[in-house]
């Protein structure tokens, strides 16, 4: 599990592997984005095996994946071009630790991650993620999370983490880590006070029943939220802000913002045919 740590954050195709895997019958853990353990969970309803067979589902919290074009901007602000790159790490030296990247050549470029991330406009997130109803975990035994107050950290800490334990398989899984030594819990956080701690969580979810309105408004299928509170915390915004994010999403999605060419079927590309 270890040797796997900085794996890819980016979009996946979570059931790709799962038939291979749930053929062999045997038990299996998933660590994955918030989104494609729902995907997992969707499926559960569909073959028994999953939950006969996962033992455990652990999840990131998850602040939303930004698009390539983040490291690729990151890449000519140091003047790097893609085939020179060795190393390119976002977090992983460091708790946050700054953006860094190697080059085969041996020169080596961070930046800290407030340069990277103060800004919310600069996240670059992809569009499915300002949809995401389940960016916290929710279809996980425990999700992790950053944990510093107001959302962002002043600084390097010793790397704390806040966990989000859901289920009793959960639960008994912190246990037998805090047993093998390999976790050390600290205070307990309660849910009020997360919301100190992922400020921008709250605001997203707040806002995705108007999200959604606009959506619908403009034509564009929205998602099944069963179970995950989208309406009751809409309920919170009041109207005012509840129409501004609606109209801001009925206009992106007018301004087609939110589309992006289909790939091309295996029939429209020529090079398929020679
Ligand atoms: S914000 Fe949601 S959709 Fe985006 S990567 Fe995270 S879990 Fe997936």
């Amino acid at each position: 599990m270890l040797a796997n740590t900085g794996s890819r954050y980016g979009p996946t195709a979570p059931l790709a592997g799962l038939g291979p895997v749930l053929d062999r019958a045997e038990p299996f853990a998933v660590i994955a984005k918030p989104c494609d353990l729902g995907a997992l969970h969707a499926y559960a309803a569909s073959d028994p095996r999953v939950d006969d067979l996962c033992v455990a589902r652990l999840a990131l919290v998850c602040g939303g994946q930004p698009r390539l074009e983040k490291s690729a901007d990151v890449l000519a602000e140091v003047g790097v071009d893609e085939d020179e790159v060795s190393l390119f790490r976002y977090r992983g030296h460091g708790n946050p630790g700054p953006t860094r990247v190697e080059t085969t050549d041996g020169r080596s470029f961070e930046r800290t991650y407030l340069e990277m991330w103060e800004d919310e406009a600069g996240w670059k997130v992809e569009t499915r993620c300002k949809f995401c109803p389940h960016a916290l975990g929710e279809a996980a035994d425990i999700a992790a999370a950053d944990v510093w107050p107001g959302g962002a950290p002043t600084g390097d800490d010793e790397g704390f983490n806040g966990i989000i334990v859901r289920t009793p398989t959960g639960e008994a899984l912190v246990r037998s880590a805090v047993e093998a030594g390999a976790l050390v819990l600290g205070r307990p956080i309660d849910p009020r006070e997360f919301d100190e701690l992922q400020p921008h969580q709250v605001r997203k979810k707040e806002a995705l029943a108007s999200r959604f309105a606009g959506l619908a408004e403009a034509g564009i299928p929205t998602i099944n939220t069963t179970g995950l509170r989208v309406d009751l915390l809409g309920r919170r915004l009041n109207p005012e802000a509840r129409l501004a994010e609606q109209a801001g999403t009925l206009r992106r999605a007018t301004e087609g913002r939110f589309t992006e060419p289909l790939p091309a079927s295996p029939t429209d590309r020529p090079n398929d045919h020679a």
